[in-house]
């Protein structure tokens, strides 16, 4: 039976598994299947849980990580790995994925990536390792127990004060939505700091606007009169922009 993919050799990097037709973006390329269990994390061990480490049985194990890669992974029904193409894959393509879509740390990996990917990050790093604005294109296509950890408490909280009965934590989950006119949020705690990297990578690629908060600009010089209009709430009002370059 043909599967759409096979094993063969590569160019540089020794065995790979290439795609032996196409694969549309968000189609299912491999079909996880777990093998065994295993104790501990090692070169060919899928994490599939905050705690649990399989091997994966067929070619998946022999997928090749690149730092660009053309798949994902999507926790299948038996929570086992599906690669998930996130580009168009023709036939001949070798299918990779990013070792950081499946493992929260990777260490075993001690020579340079070889993926000849012009982003190549030179290793082969895991989830916990991964630049904030990779976790962000790599949205959707990760495994969800890598965004749970993040989204964990973080370790170190602040002191507690009297009446201050939260702590700071690293939640993306809103605490409840609120609504400001036609404005829709989400208000919950975060780390600012934490977020701001995903942030500018998701305007950057304009995946997001944050200007639709913005209801008016003003030059610096209209200080005062921006002023004026925000207190007064008159003209619908939102957040104003004070723009140096107006
Ligand atoms: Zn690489």
């Amino acid at each position: 039976m043909n599967d759409g993919y096979e094993l063969q050799r590569t160019d540089a990097k020794g065995e790979g598994v290439l795609a032996t037709r196409s694969f549309q973006v968000g189609k299912t390329a491999m079909v996880g299947v777990i093998d065994r269990e295993l104790d501990h994390n090692h070169s060919h061990a899928s994490q599939v849980g905050e705690k649990r480490f399989v091997l994966h049985s067929g070619l998946i194990p022999k997928v090749n990580h690149s730092c660009e890669p053309n798949c994902g992974i999507r926790l299948n029904a038996s929570g086992a790995h599906d690669l998930i193409a996130r580009r168009p894959i023709t036939a001949g393509q070798e299918i990779t994925f990013d070792y950081a879509m499946r493992n929260y740390s990777v260490d075993h990996f001690a020579a340079h990536c070889q993926c000849g990917s012009p982003r190549c990050r030179d290793r082969i790093t895991g989830w916990k390792d991964l630049p904030a604005e990779r976790k962000a294109e790599y949205h959707g296509f990760v495994a969800p127990y890598l965004t749970d950890i993040d989204n964990q408490p973080a370790t170190e909280q602040p002191p507690r004060r009297r009446g201050c009965r939260r702590s700071l934590t690293r939640s993306r989950r809103p605490a409840r939505i609120g609504r400001v006119k036609e404005l829709e949020f989400a208000i919950g705690l975060c780390s600012v700091h934490y977020e701001l990297p995903a942030l500018i990578a998701l305007t950057r690629a304009g995946r997001i606007t944050p200007e639709v908060a913005l209801s008016h600009r003003f030059a610096l010089s209209e200080g005062p009169a921006a002023y004026e209009l925000f207190d007064s709430r008159a003209d619908g009002v939102r957040k104003v922009l004070l723009d140096p370059a107006r």
